[in-house]
């Protein structure tokens, strides 16, 4: 049998930087696990727009569609700010999320026991968190018709739009079950159903897609009732599921609960391929930090993290993946800090590249 296929997009800024630590980790698993990748590495965003004039070819469009998996590092750059909207670097992202059809993404907000201290929550409010959220990428009031700017009368007036199908509250919630069941089997559906018709049918879908998952134990929460919940007692939650804007909103709160941009990892699912495999994209939730970019500081963890998910949510490998988790873990108890997750008074920052080498080490050891 062939190996699984993985393409890699370093992209622009720290991107390159962050993903040289991750080709050190998934050679660790070739050699030493015997989890072998076909990979290949091709251009997005700024650095491809220098080359091609355009944020993504045709022919990267093309080999995303059929690979088993993409890994993205990051977009964008001060460079490319007057480009046009057209070919902004952030296009070719959202071309490769839209192409693929991506509709679940996925946001973790796990925080590890060294890193307690970084939350501005409460110590034991946050230790041991480990919650998902997902989150519907593709539809709602993000590309909702009727959008716009109007006149009316002697005033203007905007207008967006909240427009949720059966069929695409159905697949996200399939997603966020099947996920539940490879978790705690608890899933928490967030929406406005007291003050929008949109949420009423997102209700009624996700009980209705509840019933093919009688193991998993479903609850209902007002969106704005969530966002306190999340704050309160974040670790009352398993699984989130919830639309685009409210998701938006709530993932980036999660993500907080736990530190820094620089731990946070995404993965942006779609639909079953012919193998199987859902069509995946994996990527650290920072940009590309023109202000850190060259100079070693960058913390290579969320990407490290996010290619973690590709092992669980792509390939089948959750041991492996909670094996790559658990040298993150390790190197980060032995109070290895990247310059973002400073705190402590007299720790001496470690480069990127010896964060990467460091949990290289750990898998090493976990042999
Ligand atoms: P950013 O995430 O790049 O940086 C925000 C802050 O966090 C910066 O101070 C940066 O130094 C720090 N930071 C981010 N990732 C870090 C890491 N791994 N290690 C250490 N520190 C880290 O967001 P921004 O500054 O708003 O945007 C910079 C560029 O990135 C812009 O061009 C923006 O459009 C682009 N962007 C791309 C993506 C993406 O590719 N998915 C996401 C957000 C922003």
């Amino acid at each position: 049998m062939s190996n699984p296929s993985l393409l890699i997009l370093p992209g622009d800024g720290i991107g390159p930087e962050v993903m040289a630590e991750v080709s050190k980790v998934i050679d660790w698993f070739g050699a030493k696990r015997d989890l072998n990748f076909d990979v290949s590495e091709d251009l997005v965003g700024g650095c491809a727009y220098d080359k091609h004039g355009a944020p993504l070819h045709d022919d990267t469009m093309a080999k995303a569609q059929e690979v088993d998996a993409v890994l993205l590092g990051a977009v964008g750059g001060p460079k490319y700010d007057d480009l046009d909207f057209s070919v902004k670097p952030e296009r070719g992202l959202l071309r490769l999320r839209k192409e693929m059809d991506l509709f679940a993404n996925l946001r973790p907000a796990q925080c590890f026991d060294a890193l307690a201290d970084f939350s501005s929550l409460k110590k034991d409010v946050v230790a041991g968190l480990d919650i998902m959220i997902v989150r519907e990428l593709t539809s709602g009031v993000y590309f909702g018709e009727p959008r716009g700017i109007f006149e009316e009368g002697n005033e203007r007036v905007g207008i967006n739009t909240q427009r949720y199908t059966e069929s695409e509250i159905d697949r996200v919630a399939r997603a966020a079950f099947e996920l539940a069941m490879k978790r705690n089997r608890k899933l928490c559906s967030m929406e406005k159903a007291n003050v929008m018709e949109s949420g009423i049918l997102w209700r009624e879908v996700v009980t209705e897609v509840g019933k093919d998952y009688p193991d998993v134990e479903l609850s209902h929460m007002y969106a704005d009732a969530g966002a306190m919940q999340l704050t309160r007692w974040p670790k009352q939650f398993d699984v989130i599921v919830t639309d685009n804007l409210f998701g938006d909103l709530l993932s980036d709160l999660a993500a907080m609960l736990t530190g820094s941009l620089g731990m946070l990892p995404s993965a942006s699912l779609g639909a079953p391929m012919e193998n199987g495999r859902p069509k995946a994209l994996y990527e650290p939730v920072h940009g590309s930090a023109p202000d850190i970019a060259g100079q070693g500081k960058a913390n290579p963890i969320a990407c490290i993290l996010s290619f973690a998910m590709a092992l669980r949510y792509s390939f089948g490998a959750g041991e492996e993946a909670a094996r790559l988790e658990q040298a993150v873990n390790a190197v980060l108890a032995d109070g290895l800090r990247t310059a973002d997750l400073l705190g402590e008074e007299g720790v001496k920052p470690v480069s990127t590249t010896e964060m990467g080498d460091a949990i290289v080490a750990k898998l090493e050891e976990s042999l």
